[in-house]
C-alpha cells in the first residue's frame, strides 16, 4: 500500500502528466481522468463512474477499454483539429494480488498534432527540392545522351567523360523521381484508393519491362500466376510493387539465373512471391532492406543502377493497400520477396 504522502504524489503525478490518462475499473467504468486528457478529448461534465462510451465521443477508445479485453493496442485518432496517438494496456498483471484489477485498463493519449505538421512540412520540403532538382538533372542527362549519340565525332577521352556525366545525371533523376514517389505515398498517410484488379496483367507487364536487362544477363523468367487471381489494390501502386521486385530479382541474379513469380490464394489473402537464385541477403539485413537508402553493398547496388529507395517505397505501398511484405533469403542462394495482398472484394449490385 502507498503511504498517504505517496498517494498525494501519485495523484499529482497523474494530474500533472503532460500525457492524457484515463483509467477504467474492472467493471469498465471510468475511474480516473487527468487534466491533459480533458484538454485533448471532449468529456461530459462528470465522467467518473460512467462507461467510456457515455463519457466521451471516441468509439474506438471506448471499444479498446472494454473490460473483457486483456490486449494492448495502439492507434491514432483525429479529434476536432487534434491528432491523437492512443495506447491502451491492461492494468492487471500476473502478480497474485493483481487479480482485483482484472478488467481495469489504462489509456495514455498523446497529442501528436505538432509532430504530424512537422512531418508534413518535411515531406513537402523534400518533394519541392526533388521537383526543383529533377528538371536541371534531366536536362544534363538529356544533353549528355545526345552527345553520346554522336560519339563517332568525339575523341575517346571526351566520350569517357560524357558517359560519366550521363550515368550520374541519370542516377540523380532516378533518386529525385523516387523521392517524389515516396513523398506522394507518405502524403497518402497509409491509405490508397483500392479497386478489384486481376494480378496476371501486372505480372506480365513487369516481366516485359525487364526483358532486355534479363536477356543481357541470360536470366530466364518463370511465371505461375493464374488469370483468376484478383486482388483489392491500387493500380499504379500494384504495378510499381511488382515491377520493383521483379527488377531487383533480375538486378541481383547471377548471370544465367532464373526469376520466378508465383501467386496463390491463401486463407490470409493472395500471396505473391518473387523468387531469385541470386546473391541473396544476410539474415541480419532482412528488415533493413526496407529502410530508405539502405543497401547491403553500396558499390554493387550503384553499379546495378539502384537508388536504395525502391523497397522503402514498395513497403509503404503494400501497407497502404492493407497488405504485408517480408523477405526470406540466404547469401549466394537467392531471395524470396513475399507480398500478401487482400483478395478482391466482389462489387455488390
Ligand atoms: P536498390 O535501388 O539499391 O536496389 P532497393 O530499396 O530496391 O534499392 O533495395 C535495397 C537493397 O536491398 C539493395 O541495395 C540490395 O542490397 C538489397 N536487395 C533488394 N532486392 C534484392 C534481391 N532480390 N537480392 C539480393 N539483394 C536485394
Amino acid at each position: 500500500m502507498l503511504a498517504a504522502a505517496d498517494r498525494a504524489l501519485v495523484e499529482a503525478l497523474v494530474q500533472r502528466s503532460p500525457s492524457g490518462i484515463l483509467v477504467t475499473d474492472p467493471e469498465g467504468k471510468i475511474r480516473i481522468v487527468n487534466e491533459s486528457l480533458a484538454q485533448m478529448i471532449p468529456l461530459v461534465p462528470d465522467p467518473i463512474g460512467r462507461l467510456p462510451i457515455q463519457g466521451m465521443p471516441i468509439e474506438s477508445l471506448a471499444d479498446a477499454l472494454d473490460p473483457e479485453r486483456d490486449d494492448e493496442l495502439e492507434f491514432t485518432h483525429r479529434s476536432g483539429n487534434k491528432d491523437l496517438f492512443i495506447r491502451v494496456v491492461p492494468l492487471s498483471s500476473n502478480a497474485p494480488d493483481a487479480e482485483e484489477l482484472k478488467g481495469a485498463r489504462l489509456a495514455i493519449v498523446e497529442d501528436i498534432t505538432r509532430l504530424r505538421k512537422e512531418e508534413k512540412y518535411r515531406r513537402e520540403f523534400v518533394a519541392n527540392v526533388s521537383h526543383e532538382m529533377r528538371t536541371p538533372a534531366t536536362s544534363i542527362a538529356g544533353y549528355a545522351e545526345t552527345l553520346l549519340e554522336e560519339r563517332e565525332a568525339l575523341d575517346g577521352w571526351v566520350v569517357d567523360m560524357v558517359e560519366v556525366i550521363f550515368r550520374n545525371a541519370k542516377r540523380l533523376t532516378d533518386i529525385f523521381e523516387d523521392l517524389l514517389v515516396l513523398a506522394r505515398i507518405e502524403a497518402a498517410e497509409g491509405k490508397l484508393p483500392l479497386e478489384p484488379l486481376p494480378l496476371l496483367p501486372r505480372v506480365n507487364e513487369a516481366i516485359d519491362r525487364m526483358k532486355s536487362l534479363a536477356d543481357d544477363k541470360q536470366v530466364q523468367f518463370q511465371s505461375f500466376v493464374t488469370s483468376d487471381l484478383r486482388v483489392q489494390a491500387n493500380r499504379e501502386a500494384l504495378g510499381h510493387v511488382i515491377g520493383n521486385l521483379v527488377s531487383n530479382a533480375v538486378k541481383y541474379s547471377y548471370q544465367g539465373g532464373v526469376v520466378t513469380v508465383r501467386a496463390q490464394a491463401r486463407d490470409e489473402g493472395i500471396l505473391l512471391e518473387v523468387i531469385d537464385l541470386g546473391i541473396g541477403i544476410e539474415p541480419r539485413h532482412h528488415d533493413r532492406v526496407f529502410e530508405r537508402f539502405f543497401r547491403v553493398d553500396k558499390g554493387r547496388a550503384r553499379m546495378a543502377g539502384g537508388t536504395g529507395l525502391g523497397l522503402a517505397i514498395v513497403k509503404r505501398m503494400v501497407h497502404a493497400m492493407g497488405g504485408a511484405i517480408d523477405v526470406r533469403s540466404r547469401p549466394e542462394k537467392g531471395s524470396v520477396f513475399r507480398v500478401l495482398l487482400r483478395p478482391a472484394t466482389p462489387v455488390l449490385n
